[in-house]
This record gives C-alpha cells, sequence and structure tokens, in this order.
C-alpha cells in the first residue's frame, strides 16, 4: 500500500498489533450490530482483554503506556476496517483516558511533584486497566456549538457536601449505552464569571437519563443515543473549570483537536476496509470471458482509488507526526493560542481531505461491485452509510471548516 501508516513508538506498535487481531471477528460481527441498531458488546469485552481500551493508561497502572497520537489514529483506523461504530465508540474513552494520564505523568515528574493529584488519578487509571471504569465523552447539543453548552451546572448543597446541580441535553453520546462514566461540558456561571466547566459522572447518578433513541443511517452500533440531565447532583471532586464560555482557551483548543483527529482515522478505515473487499472481488470476477483486472476502465477506477487512499494516508500520518512533534515541545511549557490554532488547523486539514477522500473511495468500491454490492446484505453498503457521518463531526461542520482554516492561515485567528 502506498504511504501505508506503520506505528512509530513501542506501545503504539503493541496496540496496532493488538488492534489487527481483531479486525476479522469485528467484521464478522458488525452486520448483526448493524441491523440490530446495537452496540456490540463482545467487542468491548475484547477491547478490553487486549489492553486496547486501556492502552493510555501508564504501564505501572496495568496499561500500555500510548502517548503517540499518530499510533493512536493508526489503531483506530485499524479497528475501524473491521467495525467503525466499535472503533468510534473507544476514542471517546481513549481520549479521557489520555488526558487523565498525561496530567497524572507531569505530577509524577520532578518538574512537577504533586504526589495528591498523582493518588488522585492512579485510582481512575486503574479502575480503566481493570475494566470497571468505560467512558463515554459528550459536548454535543442541539441548537448550539460546543463553545456554547447550554446545559448548565448551579451551585448546590447535598446533605453537608458542597457541589453542584447539572440540567441539559446533549445529542450523540456514543457508548453510553454501555459506559459506567460520562465526561461532560457545560456552562458555569458564578463570582468567577462565565465559564465552561467539565465533569465526569457515572451513569447511574439519579437524575441522568439516557434516552435509547439511536437510531441514524450509519454507525448504528455506536449506541449514540441522546442524555437528559434533570437536576443530577455534581460532587465538587467531579467539576474542574476548563475556560471561558463562548471562547476557545489553550487547553480546549488543544484537547478538541487531539480528542478528535483520531475519528478521522476510522474514516480511513472504513475505506481501505472498501478498498480491499472490491479488489478481492476483481482479481476473481469476469465479464465476457475477461477477467475485471484486465479492463482498462477498472483499472482507472482502481488507480483512483489508489491515488485517494494514498492521500488520505499521507495526510492523516503527517497531521499525527505534526500533533506527537506538538505534545512533545509543549510536554513542559504551555503553548501560544496562535500554536494551539496551528493544531486544530492541522486537524481540520486532515479532516477535510481523509473524509472527502474516504467517501469517494467507499462510493467508487459501490461502482465497481455494481449491483452485488447494492444490496443491505452486503457489507458495502454499511461501510457507504458509516463513512457519510465523517465530515460532520464537530468541530467543524463542512460548512464552517473552510472558514477556520481560511482564517488561521491568514492570522485572523477566531476567538469564538
Ligand atoms: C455517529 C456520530 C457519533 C458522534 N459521537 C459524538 C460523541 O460521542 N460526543 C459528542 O460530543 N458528539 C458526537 N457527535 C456529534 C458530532 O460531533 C456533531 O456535533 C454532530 O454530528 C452534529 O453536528 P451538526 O453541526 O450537523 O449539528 P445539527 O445538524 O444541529 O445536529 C443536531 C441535530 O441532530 C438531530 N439528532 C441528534 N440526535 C438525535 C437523536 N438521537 N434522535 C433524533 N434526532 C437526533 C436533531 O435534529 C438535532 O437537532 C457524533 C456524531 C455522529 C454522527
Amino acid at each position: 500500500m502506498t504511504f501505508e501508516l506503520t506505528p512509530r513508538t513501542g506501545p503504539g506498535a503493541t496496540v496496532v498489533t493488538a488492534a489487527e487481531s481483531l479486525v476479522t471477528t469485528f467484521a464478522e460481527r458488525a452486520e448483526a450490530a448493524d441491523a440490530e441498531n446495537e452496540m456490540c458488546r463482545e467487542n468491548f469485552d475484547d477491547l478490553f482483554t487486549s489492553g486496547i481500551s486501556s492502552a493510555f493508561v501508564p504501564q505501572e497502572l496495568g496499561g500500555f503506556g500510548l502517548e503517540s497520537i499518530h499510533d493512536w489514529t493508526l489503531a483506530i483506523a485499524t479497528l475501524a476496517r473491521g467495525d467503525a461504530s466499535t472503533a468510534i465508540a473507544i476514542t471517546m474513552h481513549h481520549a479521557i483516558a489520555r488526558r487523565m494520564a498525561q496530567i497524572y505523568s507531569l505530577a509524577n515528574t520532578d518538574l512537577g511533584p504533586d504526589h495528591e493529584l498523582t493518588r488522585d488519578l492512579a485510582a481512575p487509571l486503574r479502575k480503566m486497566a481493570s475494566g470497571e471504569m468505560l467512558v463515554c465523552a459528550t459536548a454535543t447539543e442541539i441548537g448550539t456549538d460546543n463553545l456554547h453548552p447550554v446545559t448548565e451546572v448551579v451551585r448546590h448543597r447535598h446533605g453537608d457536601r458542597d457541589g453542584w446541580r447539572i440540567n441539559g441535553q446533549k445529542i450523540f453520546v456514543t457508548m453510553s449505552p454501555i459506559a459506567t462514566h460520562v465526561s461532560t461540558v457545560a456552562r458555569l456561571r458564578d463570582d468567577d464569571g462565565d465559564n465552561m466547566a467539565n465533569i465526569v459522572l457515572p451513569m447511574d447518578t439519579p437524575g441522568l437519563l439516557p434516552q435509547n433513541d439511536w437510531d441514524a443511517l450509519g454507525m448504528r452500533g455506536s449506541g449514540s443515543q441522546s442524555v437528559v440531565f434533570k437536576d443530577a447532583w455534581v460532587p465538587e471532586s467531579a467539576l474542574s473549570r476548563i475556560g471561558p464560555w463562548g471562547k476557545w482557551s489553550l487547553k480546549y483548543l488543544e484537547f478538541r483537536a487531539i480528542a478528535n483527529i483520531v475519528l478521522v482515522g476510522a474514516f480511513l478505515g472504513i475505506a481501505e476496509a472498501a478498498y480491499d473487499i472490491a479488489l478481492a472481488k476483481l482479481l476473481t470476477r469476469s465479464r465476457v470471458g475477461q477477467l475485471a483486472a484486465e479492463q482498462s476502465g477498472i483499472q482507472n477506477l482502481v488507480g483512483e482509488m489508489a491515488l485517494e487512499l494514498a492521500q488520505c494516508r499521507a495526510v492523516l500520518g503527517a497531521a499525527g507526526v505534526q500533533m506527537d512533534e506538538y505534545c512533545e515541545r509543549h510536554s513542559t511549557s504551555a503553548a501560544s493560542m496562535e500554536d494551539a490554532h496551528g493544531l486544530m488547523n492541522d486537524y481540520q486539514t486532515a479532516k477535510w481531505t481523509v473524509n472527502r477522500g474516504a467517501i469517494g473511495v467507499v462510493s467508487k468500491a459501490m461502482d465497481l461491485l455494481g449491483g452485488s454490492g447494492y444490496t443491505n446484505s452486503h457489507v458495502l453498503g454499511r461501510l457507504y452509510r458509516d463513512v457519510r457521518a465523517g465530515p460532520f463531526m464537530q468541530p467543524f461542520g463542512p460548512a464552517e471548516l473552510r472558514e477556520y482554516v481560511g482564517q488561521v492561515t491568514l492570522g485572523q485567528y477566531p476567538e469564538r
């Protein structure tokens, strides 16, 4: 494969190898999950036993100690070749685990030893490694964007404990039917101003109400139902402030760029699966006595698919390397807002290129297979539907993305 992505780090190679071992099994289970519109729990058992779900947990706490964004993206692309719904679902948990592991590791060094923080984070990270904690993550709400959550927390005392109460509704809460915890963002207005807060709550918190309303065109096995918060209690320890409401902050820009680029990997994986299926068929199929692979029209189409896939891989691989280098450069010193917009811009560029390319490749695979691929029972139908979810993953949707890239390119960094 031209520009084939390969792991850059030892832990990355371990995770990618583990992911490769699951592709066939996931592909075999995907049709039933898609038809039943249900998450495939066995896949998540496999992600746990293979160590993939706790990939970011530091080795001393029982994980693989993965750090590379490039390798993470490759592992997700690999899983998506089998089942993209499962692949995007586990990214949510990974993103939260990665952030915890990063703070844990920093707090554990001579640079900023913070034994209390290290102790606080070791417990949930160990729970992730033992399979007791699986976190879904949501920012999305109806009628607003990720920077302007309407879901709100207000001060509330519960017995003798200080804390908060949360009200609102989140949509597209991927993996929530099987998660043990949810990580979400909400508005917080108090004497310190108008801010955004990150909140992590157990899924069985009273007042946290899953809506069981996921019924989409594709990614049907991702469990992306809505979740309502109705006066749910938030203890003080479950909340942290992440920056001003309605404005990009350094932390939020970095988190969203890094957490979301891996989703792009899933759409590359879908395209690779469609390409492999089409090629396998063409090598054995004949028409009017001529092998399909010997026909020039077919050769042209396959060439175009190969070119598109090469572009997708090259851009996504380069973006992964840029992100790794960014994280290394800023591991102990803060980046500037311009640096962080550059990071977000890399993600947007990769997203634009890969999602458009992946949709093109899957569509051409459909052209190549013709009628035989155009049935509900054929795997290509699922890939065709799943790949369409890529472009509108926030931030930013296709209607906003080019404007953002133009702004950053012109040095007009948007504040909101
Ligand atoms: C497969 C998938 C998984 C996603 N996972 C996550 C995630 O884990 N966390 C996260 O924060 N965001 C997630 N998103 C959201 C994503 O990032 C975008 O925000 C989302 O696609 C909407 O963007 P939009 O700009 O098109 O908004 P809009 O077009 O405004 O989309 C929102 C609209 O979608 C419709 N809608 C949403 N959910 C339902 C439902 N259950 N039933 C009926 N209608 C519904 C409603 O009409 C709602 O107004 C996911 C999206 C998809 C497609």
